[in-house]
Parts: C-alpha cells; structure tokens; sequence
C-alpha cells in the first residue's frame, strides 16, 4: 500500500500531491512545521503524543509569519492520516507554508497550504548513547529568529550538524558567546549531578515538549548552565520529540559513564508515551 497524505483538505496517495517550484516557502523557508509521534498502546490502538502542545507550539509559529492555521483541522488531519495509514508508532509531520503567488518578501497576500505526512517510526530509546561536540555555530538568537519550528530556522541546525557529522560525532552542542549552553540540533539538554536534575534553560532555545514532559516527570530545576558546569555533570541527556530521551557519552574530550539515571528515565519515558502511566494519560490523543 503506498503512504497517504493529507493536503489542504484532501487524503491520497502521496504521489497525488504536488507543489509550484515557485512556492515562497521553498525559496525563503516562510513555514512552520511540527515533529510528533504516535505510538502503539498495549491494548492493540495507538495515541498521540502531546499533540495540542505541539499543535499550539505550531501556531505560535503561524502568527510569527502571520499566517492562519486551525488547531481543530490539524489535529483532525492528523488523526485520519495515521488511520488511513494504519499506523501505530510514527512520526507525524505537519506543514504549513506560503504558497506560490509572488517571490517578494511581502507575504501578505500569499495563501496557506497544509499537509500532514506520517511516517512509520519505531521508537528508538535504545542504548545507544550520544558523542557531542561543541559547535563552531552560534544557534540562532531569539531577537533575530524566535525559537519557534519555523522552516527557515533549521538551516542554523543544519549546518551544525554537518560540522559536527563531518568530525565523526553524532551531535552538535550550542553555546552562547557568555558560555552558557543553549541545546542541540534538535534536542533539548538536561544534566544529572548527585542525584540532582537540572534542564538546561536558554532564551534562544526550542521550549520542548519532551523537555517539559521531563520536569513533569522528575520535578527537574530548569536554569541557565554554563558548559563549564555541564561538563561537571555526572551525566548529560538530551530530550527531544524524535531523539526521546538520549544519553550522552561525551563532550568531546570530556567522557560521561552512565549513572543509570538517563537508562531509568527512558525506560519511564517509554512506558508514559505508550500510556502504561495511568496519571499521565491525559498527554495521549487516542488514534
Ligand atoms: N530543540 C530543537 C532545535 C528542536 O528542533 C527540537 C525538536 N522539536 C527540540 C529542541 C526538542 O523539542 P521537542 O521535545 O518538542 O520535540
């Protein structure tokens, strides 16, 4: 069975679908976007993860570059896509952009189109732990782009993955020019020091989701951290929609060994997403 889509009101195959090579969007990054998973609950269905949160983080985005957006349509789109799909664990992505009608920088009389893509994503929460290095790129500061998962905003991501790829780590970690640590590519960063954790807190940083879903769950301290400190820590974990809770083997020179304080939160983790945590039920949108 081909993958279905949903755009602008429609489901079809995906090949159905299509966009001008003159979209504003594809010329300038003038779009919003969401990452979101759904996975496969023990009763044989399947839930949404969070997804009001994440649809009102989109909209954020979509007042940001005056565009409308309907929260009620996007989580319906949703919601059919994976159940023309048939999927259960996936990763869910909506999109809205400007559309062709002019390559100005002018956007308001441009029209929207929306689209939702699932795709089949088994979760990863394997052991596989992280070796971050430091990245030679500033993250883009909220003055100039707010924090938001706005399309344009991910070149800056982009290309400090590449630099830190090209140097055979599996992450980039950015800092401020004061030193404080602001996230990664596409992860928020918490540190466990004696028992103790601590979510890194920076203005220009993504407000995660999964981010907040860890101060829920272990009652974190949110703060600024300097990467002196962090690299104190006697562990670093990373957070994140798609990397879930990740573990960090090291900071460039600087080795972590597993407190099992990160391994014991995934496995937490996992069973809150997949709705095993009756208190924590309310975060799941049934499919
Ligand atoms: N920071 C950035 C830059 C991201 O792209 C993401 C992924 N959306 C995150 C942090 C983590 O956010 P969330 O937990 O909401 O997925």
């Amino acid at each position: 069975m081909s993958l279905m889509q949903w755009c602008d009101g429609e489901i079809a195959n995906a090949e159905t679908f299509s966009a001008p090579l003159t979209s504003h969007a594809l010329h300038y990054g003038t779009g919003v976007f969401e990452g979101i998973r759904s996975y496969a609950t023990d009763d044989g269905g399947a839930a949404v993860f969070r997804l009001p949160e994440h649809l009102e983080r989109m909209q954020k985005g979509a007042e940001v570059l005056g565009m409308r957006f309907d929260i009620h349509q996007a989580s319906e789109a949703i919601l059919a896509t994976l159940r023309a799909n048939a999927h259960r664990d996936a990763y869910i992505r909506p999109l809205l952009w400007f559309n062709a009608g002019g390559l100005g920088l002018d956007v308001e009389k441009l029209s929207e189109r929306l689209m939702v893509a699932t795709l089949p994503w088994a979760s990863h929460l394997g052991t596989e732990r992280v070796r971050l290095t430091l990245s030679p790129f500033r993250r883009n500061p909220a003055k100039a782009l707010p924090p938001l998962k706005l399309c344009g905003n991910y070149v800056n991501s982009i290309l400090a993955k590449r630099e830190a790829t090209s140097r055979g780590f599996g992450e980039a970690l950015f800092v401020d020019d004061d030193g404080f640590v602001v996230e990664c590519t596409g992860e928020n960063v918490f540190m466990v020091k004696d028992g103790h954790i601590t979510a890194v807190e920076h203005g220009d940083a993504l407000p995660g989701i999964t981010r907040d879903t860890v101060i829920q769950l272990t009652g974190a301290t949110s703060r600024p951290v300097r990467l002196d400190e962090l690299k104190t820590a006697d562990e670093v974990i990373l957070t994140g929609t798609s990397a879930e809770i990740a573990r960090v083997a090291a900071i460039d020179e600087r080795v972590f060994e597993s407190t099992g304080a990160g391994d014991a939160l995934a496995v937490y983790y996992g069973d809150v997403v997949r709705g095993r945590a009756e208190v924590h039920r309310g975060w799941l949108t049934r499919v």
